[in-house]
């Protein structure tokens, strides 16, 4: 029997290149046929099957109080009804903008845009107009969206600059792009020691979640303030996915570090198309129209999408929101690593606010070389026997995982006993 997945699939992919519209849903690295989505609820969706899941993608990260949450619901419809779109200026827009900077203290000012990509790129321009430098320097398996610059990976060995990742970016823009080795500070003084004064940037994910979860030792994050600040370049936090999700203030609450610009996406929007890109007042004066930095964006602080946002963001400054939030997250992935443990499985868990990292490997990565030793094969083989057993986790061993508001005692305990047969399946029983 043919399921209505399936079939989508099949006609998805005569009219979508690999029948999607972002890479990782096609299931390739797993396998398998994708789960079209028709509606989602708290902490659940449900496939064309009518199939119900335990969400823990949440849109990959902006679902943090729960898919269609009624306050943002109706902040939508009610913003709708008064228009869709102005490419004017609203009142809504400052009180976002206010929000973000009282949130998140290092940014002094912000500016709205439309996805993480627009808002990470725009921030490169930004510090590379400011300094009048051309070298960025990012690291190995940290993700800040598309952008030519930033889609590069390094060759081989220490300080060589960077190639293409993707077809499509000439090497003429790679070659200012500098990947180092996340975690590894020595190396950072290194490049820094070496060309210092030519570097515009450095751009990093804080608590990285595009390698799987991978946590920054402070020891990398503060040698890599000392050496932006001596050497007058622009330290960026890409704050896409760990904003509002590791906590109130982002990871740069938790490590105590005030970056020059922070990157923001996914939670910002709660589900619609918002992302922004702030930071010190001095920096982002350099941006049009007070500046030669040229930045815009025709939907740009939309009204709609904004109000999702505030919304969003009332609801997740509720007293002891995060607490627990991070609460249900830890609950889960002690959990999942007492059932690992009691079938014998390879496995442990990290958790840091509401996002949580699973790795088939004996101990938790701490670099992106780590990360790559987990077991992909015994990922996938869970991977599937979790979904058959209504839970939905991210279709790779190398994203991290979104715990919402809405996962309760009863969600996270319907979860591990849909864990426990599945580690069943990867060990063989
Ligand atoms: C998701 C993500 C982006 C890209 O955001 P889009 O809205 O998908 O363009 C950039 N940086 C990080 C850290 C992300 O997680």
């Amino acid at each position: 029997m043919t399921s209505n997945n399936e079939t989508l699939f099949a006609r998805a992919q005569q009219s979508t290149p690999g029948g999607v519209n972002s890479p990782v849903r096609a299931f390739r690295s797993v396998g398998g046929t994708p789960r079209f989505i028709t509606r989602a609820e708290g902490p659940y969706f449900w496939d064309a099957d009518d199939k119900r899941y335990i969400d823990y993608i949440g849109s990959w990260g902006p679902a943090i109080v729960g898919h269609a949450h009624p306050d943002v619901v109706r902040a939508v419809q009610d913003a709708a009804v008064r228009g869709l779109s102005f490419g004017a200026p609203t009142e809504a827009e400052i009180e976002m903008a206010e929000l973000i900077c009282r949130l998140v203290p290092s940014i002094e000012q912000v500016r709205l845009v439309s996805s993480g990509t627009e808002a990470a790129m725009s921030a490169l321009r930004l510090a590379r107009g400011a300094t009048g430098r051309d070298l960025i320097v990012k690291f190995e398996g940290c993700y800040h969206g598309h952008a030519d610059a930033l889609l590069v990976k390094a060759g081989s060995g220490l300080l060589t600059f960077g190639n293409p990742t993707s077809a499509g970016v000439p090497e003429d823009f790679a070659k200012h792009t500098l990947v180092l080795d996340y975690n590894d500070a020595q190396q950072l003084e290194d490049t820094f020691r070496d060309m210092g004064e030519r570097i515009a940037c450095v751009i990093v994910e804080p608590v990285a979640g595009n390698m799987n979860l991978l946590r920054a030792t402070p020891e990398f994050l503060q040698t890599m303030r000392r050496l932006c600040t001596q050497h007058g370049a622009v330290l960026i936090f890409d704050e896409v996915m760990s904003g509002f999700r590791v906590a109130l203030g982002g990871a740069q609450s938790l490590y105590g570090i005030q970056p020059d610009l922070t990157v923001l996406g996914k939670v910002i929007g709660g589900g619609l198309p918002v992302a922004a890109f702030g930071g010190r007042a001095n920096l982002m004066k350099h941006l049009a129209p007070l500046g030669g930095v040229y930045q815009a964006g025709t939907l740009s602080g939309n009204p709609v999408t904004v109000a999702a946002g505030l919304a969003t963001l009332a609801l997740i400054q509720a007293p002891g929101f995060y607490d627990r939030l991070a609460a249900q997250t830890t609950k889960l992935v002690q959990g999942l690593s007492t059932a690992a443990q009691d079938s014998g499985v390879p496995f442990c868990a990290d958790a840091v606010g509401g996002m949580f990292g699973l790795y088939f490997a004996p101990q938790l990565p701490v670099s992106h070389a780590t990360m790559m030793e987990c077991d992909k094969e015994a990922f996938n083989r869970f991977f599937h026997a979790i979904l058959d057993a209504g839970v939905y986790l991210a279709p790779s061993a190398f994203e991290a995982g979104f715990v919402s508001a809405q996962h309760d005692d009863a969600v996270i305990a319907d979860t591990l006993t849909a864990a426990r047969k599945a580690f069943a399946v990867v060990a063989g029983k």
